[in-house]
């Protein structure tokens, strides 16, 4: 006989082990399914946000700033040191460490949770049962009154580029390089391509960036957007825009790659080339013929704004469903369904969920651009402060970057909030809060603000909505 359950969730990524957790507290009978084990067998918990993904990233760009830091600020604040140098293997073990206290960690919160953690691949058998294969092949059933499929997603491959052992790699690859390249080559100028790029470049490597888009950051406020193009080409990024790729030779252990621009055919060679173009939804043998869970015309798991499928007691979450493929946002989806689950009411605000970026400085924003409010042809007051005139940045030795916000005209309900600069990742929580507050820009402005913090660039950008900011001269009168 199979176990039954209240809720079996597949896949234990951000969006899955989180929803299992949540399943659990509120009092429900859970498990959660993973496939991913380690060369012994072991199951991996945490999806690619835990393993190849958020955390170790994270953990390689602190270590390339601390580097960097080293090497080029010090001396600013009259620290001198000998010849700086980087162990990358010891870098690499200090990421580990921390990927593996996370994982570990959330089996510990499975069982304290009461979660039933299960190693193997899910399939969908029917509305109310999932087989489960494990890493030996041995196959099992468990009964469930509600399934969540969390089953994330995985890197796009580009015909041009296959992947070659050690040369051309995935985000995943360019997580474990035991040396610092030469020369780097980037395919794509997005998040990965941005954040990957940084940590090899502030190592010493030449990275050069070819981006298919002629426009930067599209999707980002363009004002920001220019900013940190300007930024990042001063750290020696060499970002190539309107540059696309058409082939690529492996030869030995280096790379040749042909891209066509606006001045017709070119190529470049490279030591290593990561290839980061996006993502796509993973549903792998997840689903048996008969069932009826539809995917859109992208390959996404279909689901409604409370993250339904088309079948009624079977829902999805995180990066294989529609929206922004970020942790945070498949975390909440996860929540948002164990509560319905739980027969509580729920739903998940959208228009608030916080974008980052983790250069340097960093991008970050949450709400509405200049160019979507323009679009949408919705009348919008902006108001905008440089780090350049607050003194803890000046302290930080960091005043690159500007914090802008966006309102409407008539009632003053903050729409966009964008940072680019130092901590923009911990500031832009601000403009969270205040649009779930659905707080107006003079509410901020209002506000008493620690000094000396960063943070007063937002309290001078909510003044400056009204041009009324205290530490810039007002250009409107
Ligand atoms: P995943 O984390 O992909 O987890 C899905 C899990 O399901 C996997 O463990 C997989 O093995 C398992 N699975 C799949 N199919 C099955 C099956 N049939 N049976 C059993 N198990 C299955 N996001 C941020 O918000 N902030 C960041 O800083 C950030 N940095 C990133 C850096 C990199 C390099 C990358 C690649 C991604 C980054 N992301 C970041 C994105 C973030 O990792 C994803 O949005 C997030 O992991 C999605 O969570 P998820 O639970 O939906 O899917
Ligand atoms: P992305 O969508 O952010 O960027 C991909 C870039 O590649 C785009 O600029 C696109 O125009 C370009 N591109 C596509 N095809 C190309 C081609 N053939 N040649 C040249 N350029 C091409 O994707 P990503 O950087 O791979 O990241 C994947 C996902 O992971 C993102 O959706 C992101 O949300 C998530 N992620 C988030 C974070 C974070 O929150 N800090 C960090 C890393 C990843």
């Amino acid at each position: 006989m199979s176990d039954q359950f209240d809720v079996v969730v597949i896949g234990a990524g951000p969006a899955g082990y989180v929803a299992a957790i949540k399943a659990a507290q509120l009092g429900l009978k859970a498990a959660c399914i993973e496939k991913w084990v380690d060369t012994s067998g072991k199951q991996k918990l945490g999806g690619t946000c835990l393993n190849v993904g958020c955390i170790p990233s994270k953990a390689l760009l602190e270590s390339s700033e601390q580097f960097a830091k080293a090497k080029h600020e010090f001396a600013d604040h009259g620290i001198s040191t000998t010849e700086v140098s980087m162990d990358v293997a010891a870098m690499m073990a200090r990421k580990n460490k921390i990927v593996n206290n996370l994982t570990t960690g959330v089996a510990g919160l499975f069982k304290g949770n009461g979660v039933t953690s299960i190693e193997g691949m899910g399939r969908i058998l029917s509305p109310t049962q999932v087989e489960v294969k494990n890493h030996k092949g041995e196959l099992s059933t468990v009964d469930a009154k509600n399934i969540i499929i969390a089953t994330g997603s995985v890197p796009i491959e580009i015909p041009p580029t296959p992947l070659a052992e050690g040369v051309i790699v995935d985000s995943e690859g360019a997580l474990a390089f035991e040396s610092v390249p030469k020369r780097l080559g980037v395919i794509g100028a997005g998040v990965i391509g941005l954040e990957l790029g940084s940590v090899w470049a502030r190592l010493g490597s030449e990275v050069v960036v070819l981006e298919a888009q002629d426009k930067f950051l599209a999707s980002a406020d363009q004002r920001i957007a220019k900013e940190a193009f300007k930024s990042f080409t001063k750290q020696k990024l060499d970002i190539r825009l309107g540059a696309r790729v058409t082939g690529s030779d492996v030869k030995g252990q280096e790379v040749v790659v042909k891209y066509q621009d606006k001045e017709g055919d070119k190529e470049i060679t490279f030591d290593k080339l990561i290839v980061c173009v996006g993502r796509r939804p993973y549903t792998k043998d997840l689903i048996a013929p008969g069932v009826d869970v539809k995917l859109d015309e992208r390959g996404f798991v279909y689901v409604d704004d409370q993250c339904r499928t088309t079948i009624p007691n079977i829902y999805a979450v995180g990066d294989v469903v529609r929206g922004p493929m970020l942790a945070h946002k498949g975390s909440e989806e996860g929540i948002m369904v164990a509560e319905l689950i739980a027969g509580k009411k729920a739903k998940m605000n959208y228009e608030t969920i916080p974008n980052v970026i983790y250069t340097h400085p960093e991008i970050a924003w949450v709400g509405k651009t200049e160019e979507e409010l323009k679009a949408e042809g919705v009348a919008y007051k902006a108001g905008s402060f440089p780090f350049a005139a607050v003194g803890r940045a000046m302290a930080a030795n960091d005043t690159t970057g500007l914090v802008k916000i966006l309102a409407d005209a008539e009632t003053d309900r903050i729409l966009g909030m964008h940072v680019f600069g130092l901590h923009a990742s911990e500031l832009i929580a601000q403009g969270v809060i205040a649009m779930e507050f659905a707080s107006s820009a003079e509410d901020l402005a209002l506000t008493c603000f620690a000094h000396p913090t960063l943070s007063e660039a937002v309290h001078e950008a909510a003044l400056a909505v009204e041009n009324h900011a205290i530490h810039m001269v007002n250009r409107k009168k």
